[in-house]
């Protein structure tokens, strides 16, 4: 491993996992190839702008051109595929655009990398690659569909996506089993929970919410706010992504989470008196059509196979991060 190009890395997820990775691996050419949607911020990145290790390329990953392009120009060896339309809400309003980046994108970077990584170039049979190469795709618990008030979601689960945007990672994921199990390219596929911590894009509950509260708006909740989600601070999410990069085996699916279940009101509930507002801000609205009722994933595997374990708890996560965002209002 030598040159990772990390898709998505001006987003949430992306921008803390570039960051972790510049600053732990010098030896790493780490290439942030993003397309600069509304989600994606460089502000996230300004730390690490110029480091030596590091480069920015805007570019799409459903644009066959440009990825190639990048291919060759920096000689990547590594994938770490995080660019995706992420947010729920607007699979619900316009899922097109979340079948073209999720599936269609994914599945260009797959054939490229194929076609870079591929020992003899001529023969379009060939299932044999460069030493070392590896194409990681970050997906998500959604793909599972929802839990009942018991169970937990294990890699082996039938994948019942209920939301366009659920539907669109399963696409994704498939067709990077469909490499490996056609083509034998090396893929790992980790599917993490709801990961919160810095550089969220203010959409999403956590920000929203400290955002709002912050400015004396409602906080509006989904339904009754009981769904539970298996929280995760962000930075043990990219941990687990850097131990399974490094570790995982080929074709393997890990599971990440951090044994962290909170039902939504109780996050927003933590946030309001955190931040010593009034919980008279909370307003309910009507629910989100298909809310998943519950997440809760099984980490056995990546736990025991690979060694990975959570280190922040969420008591101490939780607090860091509505710090942070009382830090940064209004700067981005
Ligand atoms: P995000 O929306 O914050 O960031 C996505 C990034 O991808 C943005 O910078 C955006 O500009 C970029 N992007 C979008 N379409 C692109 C395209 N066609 N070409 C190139 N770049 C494009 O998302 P996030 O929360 O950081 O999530 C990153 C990944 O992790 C996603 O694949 C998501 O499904 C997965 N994931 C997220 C969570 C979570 O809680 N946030 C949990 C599990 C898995």
């Amino acid at each position: 491993m030598q040159t990772i190009l990390i898709t998505g890395g001006a987003g949430f997820i992306g921008s803390n996992f570039v960051r972790m990775m510049v600053n732990r691996y010098p030896r790493y050419n780490i290439i942030n190839m993003d397309a600069m949607t509304y989600a994606g911020n460089l502000v996230n990145l300004s730390d690490v702008n110029s480091a030596p290790n590091y480069r920015f390329v805007k570019a799409d990953i459903r644009n066959r051109k440009d990825v190639e392009q990048i291919f060759s120009t920096y000689g990547i060896d590594t994938v770490v595929n995080l660019a995706a339309e992420s947010h729920v809400d607007r699979s619900i309003e316009e899922p097109e655009v979340f079948l073209t980046t999720n599936v269609v994108g994914t599945q260009i970077l797959l054939d490229t990398a194929r076609k870079y990584w591929k020992v003899n170039p001529n023969d379009k049979y060939c299932k044999e690659y460069k030493h070392g190469v590896t194409f990681l795709q970050i997906s998500t618990d959604e793909v599972y569909g929802a839990l009942d008030e018991t169970g937990l979601f294990v890699e082996t689960m039938p994948l019942m996506p209920n939301s366009p945007y659920a539907a669109s990672k399963a696409g994704g994921d498939l067709i990077v089993r469909a490499y490996y199990e056609t083509y034998g390219l090396p893929v790992n596929i980790t599917r993490c929970s709801n990961n919160y911590g810095p550089y969220q894009h203010p959409e999403k509950l956590i920000p929203l919410m400290i955002q709002n509260c912050l400015a004396g708006k409602d906080l509006p909740v989904y339904g009754d706010g009981m769904q539970v989600r298996d929280w995760l601070y962000v930075d043990d999410h990219c941990h687990a992504i850097d131990i399974v990069l490094h570790k995982g085996m080929p074709g393997e699916i890990y599971n990440i989470g951090g044994n962290n279940e909170k039902t939504n009101i109780e996050i927003v509930r933590l946030i309001v008196s955190t931040l010593g507002k009034s919980e008279r801000l909370i307003k309910y609205v009507a629910d989100r059509p298909g809310h998943d009722r519950r997440y809760a994933i099984d980490n056995t595997k990546i736990t025991t196979e690979l060694g990975w374990k959570p280190v922040h708890t969420f008591e101490k996560g939780i607090q860091e991060t509505i710090q942070w965002y009382v830090r940064h209002e209004n700067k981005e």
